[in-house]
């Protein structure tokens, strides 16, 4: 029961503000670290035990700053309990710098002077950590009680900003693991060449993920029972003008932008990927209607009428039918790791799979990998490795 007073009392903190504190923290542990070497080594050389401390704090600080970098504000709009997450991220990194003061305070007392054990030279840095701690967990557990908790794909603005294209609804319950997608069988006439040596040479079939939100589809083949789901398929992409970058069509689902129902019931921006050279003029022929009803409907500006429909679908194709600006029409996907470090705008109208590939090469590159709370997310490895939560990626870079 002591304990949970305790819990209680701790004061509230902001994820910024433990941000901030903790990048503090380290620079006192790394300036503590320097007094405490040259009182008692220098001038002799420091031993390589104390030495490696060094790299591992800079490592811890540059995990805190790539969280920084995150605008939590956006992050909310992309994923589950942003703010939870982030301290979900943040705690590790305590639970570390706790063990390395701990550690490096036990090096001196054991070679250097017993007396540190009672004069504790590291204790202001190991209170200071504790309370972030307790601050962190209250903090978490009180985001996850909060009656006011929205999933972020309630949060995207519906509809969406007819000006600035902007991630679909269903792309971001997609990236968290909420998968409303729609599967059609692929017609014929829909399979390029290449789709149709596919088949010929392994067998299985083409499967189609529509958006049950918007005009987005995404061809996938799959070969076995096993593998049958997006989630599972063995379909992975690449470009040859970007080695560096492969995935696999969930990565392309969670990065689709709305995409309006075109006004005359012929979506133009069917299908992605690797035919964006073969933007070809019969595909419009062969798009399932839902209903000839329904395309009669959308093409009226004014009807907004019928007995079934919700509002947000009502304004949904009063924005399809009013915006047909052609750069709108144009974006299929957007940057996700851009979008949360608050760069939207430009990052947000890649046309087909291999211009954002390209920008990730580009961008997101293995020097400058997005943030490790984003590569979880997102499930993104690194030269073939993911976190050890996420099981296979849906992007590599390499
Ligand atoms: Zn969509
Ligand atoms: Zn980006």
């Amino acid at each position: 029961m002591a304990m949970a007073v305790g819990e209680e009392d701790v004061l509230p903190i902001t994820i910024p503000e433990a941000l901030d504190s903790l990048a503090r923290v380290i620079v006192d542990i790394i300036r503590k670290n320097r007094t405490m070497v040259e009182y008692y080594i220098y001038p002799k050389e420091t031993p390589s035990e104390i030495e490696a401390y060094r790299p591992r704090l800079q490592v811890l600080y540059t995990r805190l700053e790539s969280l920084s970098a995150l605008d939590l504000a956006q992050l909310t709009l992309l994923v589950d309990d942003a703010a939870a997450l982030m301290s979900a991220f943040l705690l590790p990194i305590i639970d570390q710098l706790l063990n390395a003061v701990h550690g490096v305070q036990q090096i001196f007392i054991n070679h250097y002077d017993r007396d540190l054990e009672d004069r504790k030279p590291y204790n202001g840095i190991y209170t200071t950590l504790e309370y972030r701690e307790k601050q962190l967990k209250k903090f978490q557990a009180d985001q996850m009680r909060n009656p006011q908790r929205r999933l972020p794909e309630t949060v995207i603005p519906i509809p969406p900003n007819p000006t600035e294209p902007s991630f679909c609804r269903f792309a971001v319950a997609y990236t968290n693991h909420r998968d409303h997608g729609k599967l059609a069988q692929v017609m014929s006439e829909d399979l390029t060449s290449e789709d149709r040596e596919k088949l010929r040479n392994t067998g299985g079939a083409y499967l189609s993920w529509d958006c049950p939100g918007c005009a987005f589809k995404l061809k996938y083949h799959v070969l076995s029972s096993m593998t049958s789901s997006m989630q599972m398929t063995d379909d992975v992409r690449s470009h040859s003008s970007v080695p560096e970058v492969e995935y696999r069509p969930t990565w392309l689902v969670k990065c689709h932008v709305y995409q309006a129902k075109s006004r005359n019931g012929r979506d133009s921006l069917l299908w992605d990927d690797r035919r964006e050279s073969v933007m070809d003029s019969r595909r419009g022929s062969t798009i399932r209607r839902q209903s000839d009803a329904r395309s009669s409907r959308t093409s009226n500006p004014f009807f907004f009428g019928g007995p079934r429909r919700s509002k947000s679908e009502i304004v949904t194709d009063k924005y399809a039918t009013l915006n047909t600006t052609s750069r709108e029409s144009k974006a299929k996907y957007g940057c996700p790791f851009c979008f949360v470090t608050g760069r939207p705008y430009g990052h947000m109208d890649y046309r087909n799979g291999r211009e954002l590939a390209e920008h990730i090469a580009a961008r997101h590159h293995l020097g400058k990998p997005p943030s490790s709370l984003l590569l979880e997310k997102y499930m993104v490895g690194l030269s073939g490795r993911c976190a050890d939560n996420v099981r296979r990626w849906d992007l590599n870079i390499r």
